[in-house]
């Protein structure tokens, strides 16, 4: 039976995918969602509203040991991609193909815009991968607008975000621009952010880093 995984980020490209398909009644196995642990507070509650509203079955995957333990490890992720996209590849790659032993009829579902063909056409996954913001012809400006009319606001974060980069906060592909923002909208972030050596997180706080969510 065909079935789709939507594998998301809930920022406004992969939710107004998401979204899109919902409204087109595409059969829905489950919603994929990698969780860094770095996450702006307003995509997590955008995220939680999302899963709420819609009902879908959420699968939350993170990498064994965290990014923080890999930052550690590693050091600072390059901006051209690193062991963060690497992490975050093959561990939903992972969950793809344990799905797909079950029914592997599943198809992969990523929230690429209009926008972004050539990036959809560099993809090489082992399954079929349908581009569905692609194919309905959605381009990024399109998708924010459809996410705004449909009531999610993500929390204002697309009208301060100079980049509209709203995945991890301390991503190395912000901008000087992105930084002065996150300093001024969450200055709680920003000292972890932006400081290349970072402070050892202690354990009490690691044991603290994510917000559970509520499961319906
Ligand atoms: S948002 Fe940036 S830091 Fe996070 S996984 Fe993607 S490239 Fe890496």
């Amino acid at each position: 039976m065909l079935e789709y995984i939507p594998s998301i980020s809930f920022g406004k490209d992969s939710t107004a995918m998401l979204l899109m398909m919902i409204e087109h009644n595409e059969s829905i196995h489950s919603v994929l969602w990698f969780d860094t642990e770095r996450e702006f507070p307003e995509i997590r509650t955008h995220a939680a509203k999302v899963v709420s509203d819609t009902g879908v079955k959420l699968q939350v995957v993170r990498h064994w040991a965290g990014f923080d333990f890999l930052e550690d490890r590693y050091g600072r992720p390059h901006p051209s991609g690193g062991w963060c996209t690497a992490a975050k590849r093959d561990c939903c790659n992972k969950y793809i193909r344990l799905m797909r032993k079950d029914n592997p009829d599943i198809v992969e579902c990523i929230g690429y815009s209009a926008d972004e063909q050539k990036r959809a056409d560099k993809m090489s996954k082992k399954w079929p991968v349908r581009f569905p913001l692609i194919e309905w012809g959605i381009t990024e400006k399109m998708a924010l607008e459809y996410c705004y009319d449909h009531g999610y606001f993500f929390g204002g974060i697309y009208d301060w975000m100079p980049s509209k980069r709203v995945s991890c906060y301390n991503c190395p592909k912000q901008g000087p621009k992105d930084w002065a923002a996150i300093l001024k909208h969450h200055p709680e972030l920003f000292p972890y952010n932006h400081t290349l050596e970072r402070t050892p997180k202690s354990s009490a706080s690691q044991l603290n880093r994510y917000t559970p969510y509520e499961r319906r």
